[in-house]
């Protein structure tokens, strides 16, 4: 009879358990997602953003380098979405502007 007791809160015990990895799972991804949305703006004045002629708005840049239409929405270090701010490889923990520029803009693979 105790056996079957035991049998019993064992069984719910692995079903709370299951219950919490998935749960605990589930909560790991949200920060990571909340994370790339949350990233601080890379300000035009840092240090690296100046040495690459990095602009808010590529429309606005007088850097010769620059051709016309190349922005971070279409260069191949830029991962977010075409529009608002997203992650740029070369500028780790810090979100670019879709429209903004640099001097290492290099076109996205077709
Ligand atoms: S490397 Fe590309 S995505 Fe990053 S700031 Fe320069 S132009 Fe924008």
């Amino acid at each position: 009879m105790s056996n079957q007791k035991d049998i019993e809160s064992r069984r719910r015990f692995l079903k709370v358990a299951a219950g919490t990895t998935v749960a605990v799972a589930v909560m790991g991804g949200v920060p990571r997602f909340a994370e790339a949305a949350d990233l601080p703006p890379l300000s035009e004045s840092d240090p690296t953003a100046k040495a690459l002629g990095y602009v808010e708005d590529a429309s606005k840049t007088t850097n010769p380098k620059h051709t016309a239409g190349a922005d971070c929405a279409n260069c191949q270090f830029y991962t977010g979405a075409s529009t608002g701010r997203g992650p740029c490889r070369l500028f780790p923990g810090k979100s670019v502007n879709a429209k903004g520029w640099c001097i290492s803009h290099t076109p996205k693979q077709a």
